[in-house]
């Protein structure tokens, strides 16, 4: 069955080349065209490097970002995403990557988010003193097919791709340098691969319709654990069935797990191995 939004074409709010990443998920599930209307100033929702501090929350900013794009190309149906990097919340010493990505349907007057928390990035940064391992933080950061900022005092430069610029900033910097990965799309491929990755997942679920309501939109709202151990029956940790639910009327629908385990190993389970 051909989705609602075949032939149709959706703004997409970026200035870092993420039409790369997210034209050929939206083409592929829904049969959706994407632009890129130009001279969109997306660094006005904040930036990663702190120039301009963001003003809401990540699903806040990205709506923002979609319905700038909206505006600017005359169209109903909006794409953005939003990406913001830290310490992972479950595991120390880890960095995480949490990206956001919203559609909008201004026509159907309904909007659809997904989201990814993930260990794979190169989130890092190095104060670069006598004794600091600098060759070990840009293999780590995949230096340079990833760019680096630099900063020093007051300056502040991004986008660094060469062994001989970063070598020559280092060289006459008088103050203490800080570098830092460059986290825009277009100078990450770590990055670029997750927004791809999410854009898929958000695809699948905007093709996905509610069972209830009819809107697109239904898809995985949260993992319940408590999956059984086999021996005592106790529950674990394991997840023990998916919720569906849709964004537009709340509708949820208890799903098993889609590998039909129904039960956990004693080894998985906090009472027969505690
Ligand atoms: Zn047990
Ligand atoms: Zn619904």
């Amino acid at each position: 069955m051909a989705s609602r939004y075949h032939g149709a074409v959706a703004a997409l709010a970026t200035r870092h080349g993420k039409a790369r990443a997210i034209a050929p998920a939206m083409a592929e599930a829904l049969g959706l065209g994407i632009i890129v209307p130009a001279a969109l100033d997306t660094d006005s929702l904040g930036t990663f490097t702190g120039e301009v501090p963001r003003p809401a929350p990540m699903r806040e900013t990205a709506r923002l970002k979609a319905r700038m794009g909206m505006t600017a190309a005359g169209l109903p149906l909006g794409i953005a995403s939003e990406g913001s990097f830290g310490p992972h919340p479950a595991i120390p010493f880890l960095a995480a990557a949490h990206e956001l990505m919203i559609f909008i349907d201004d026509a159907g007057g309904f909007e659809i988010a997904e989201e990814q928390i993930s260990a794979e990035t190169n989130f890092a940064a190095l104060e670069v003193t006598p004794d600091a391992d600098l060759e070990g933080f840009l293999a780590r950061a995949g230096f340079p097919s990833h760019a680096l900022i630099f900063r020093s005092g007051g300056e502040i430069v991004k986008g660094i791709v060469s062994r001989e610029h970063l070598d020559a900033l280092l060289r006459r910097a008088e103050e203490p340098v800080r570098l830092e990965t460059d986290m825009r799309a277009h100078l990450n491929p770590t990055r670029m691969a997750a927004i791809g990755k999410l854009a898929r997942k958000l695809a699948r679920r905007v093709a996905t319709p509610c069972p209830a309501c009819g809107r697109p939109g239904f898809g995985v709202v949260r993992a319940e654990p408590g999956l059984a151990c086999e021996e005592c029956g106790a529950p674990t940790g394991l997840v023990r069935q998916l919720v569906f639910g849709c964004q537009s009327c709340g509708h949820e629908e208890i799903r098993p797990r889609p590998d039909a385990r129904q039960t956990a190993t004693p080894a998985e389970c906090p009472e027969c191995n505690p």
